[in-house]
């Protein structure tokens, strides 16, 4: 593998995209955060290797500009901000930098974040009504129960207004007191419409997402890490899944990661082309989907 940003990667990944025959990428799963948090997640990474015996280094560890170029050079045409906070207090402090982060960057797509806390509904409405286009929602990392009552109304809030909410809810690569398909299950009993947007594929608990996948017509599942070398041999995807994967083409979104990935991006593309679902499946989840559901 080159250098980051090289030639040689921007080149593989253009080469990609011809022979798929999209204009360009829209990765619904990048992380764009303050510096300073970005710092402590990168220290988490970092740490986390000799933890779990699988080294986790960071490829695109580079200053934001340079890692805002890198998506452009790889033709991504709509990405977010995907930010989260682990206590109470910080959501609207995140959620005014990545507003002013989508002003500056008009090719990301305005994120916000929430948290089960007093004033979560107020905040989640006004990021709304300043034109929040997806939000992110950490079950893990948050270590809260995501059918807390203080969010159910922003549930309620986010179905009606349409808006996406990216959910990192499935038990890897870390499971959580809060993780797994039971609490979204309840979720989507009382807001059968909300656009939820399932991480990673769910992964591990892949099969019961994509149940839930197939019975509620607003919910997707992002791709993020999901059939890389990296986590087929960490929680590798069902072979017997794979039809289900085909047939629900339309709401799987490309999502990476970025650039917090232990390999080149583009080895996410290619392991979405080596599940050999054809070049209609892929157009859809690299680009098609994620256009059609953010009206690009
Ligand atoms: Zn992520």
């Amino acid at each position: 593998m080159g250098e980051v940003g090289a030639v040689g990667e921007v080149e593989a990944v253009e080469r990609f995209r011809r022979r798929i025959g999209v204009p360009g990428l829209v990765d619904v799963h990048t992380h764009f955060m303050p510096e300073r948090v970005l710092r402590k997640v990168w220290e988490y990474f970092d740490a986390v290797g000799p933890l779990t015996g699988f080294a986790w280094d960071i490829t695109y560890r580079h200053e934001e500009a340079e890692r805002v170029a890198i998506l452009r050079q790889f033709g991504v045409r709509a990405f977010t901000s995907m930010l989260y906070p682990h206590k109470a207090g910080m959501a609207p402090w995140l959620n005014e930098w990545a507003a002013g982060f989508a002003a500056r960057t008009p090719d990301c797509l305005h994120t916000a974040t929430l948290y089960p806390e007093e004033g979560v509904a107020e905040y989640v409405r006004t990021a709304v009504e300043a034109g929040a286009r997806v939000f992110k929602s950490h079950v893990q990392v948050g270590a809260y129960d995501p059918t807390d009552e203080l969010l159910d109304p922003v549930w309620g809030l986010l179905a009606e207004a349409g808006v996406p909410v990216v959910m990192h809810c499935g038990s890897g690569p870390a499971p959580g007191k809060h993780t797994g398909p039971e609490p979204v299950r309840r979720i989507l009993a009382r807001h059968p419409r909300l656009p939820l947007i399932v991480a990673h594929m769910g992964m591990p608990e892949y099969t019961d997402f994509l149940d839930l996948a197939e019975r509620y017509d607003e919910v997707r599942l992002d791709t993020t890490m999901t059939f890389t070398d990296f986590s087929e041999r960490i929680a590798p995807f069902p072979a017997s899944e794979l039809g289900r994967l085909a047939d629900l083409g339309d709401r799987i979104l490309l999502g990476s990661d970025f650039p917090n990935i232990p390999y080149p991006y583009v080895h996410q593309l290619e392991a979405l082309e080596r599940l050999g679902l054809g070049e209609a499946w892929l157009r859809g989840v690299c680009y098609e989907n994620g256009a059609r559901l953010f009206g690009l």
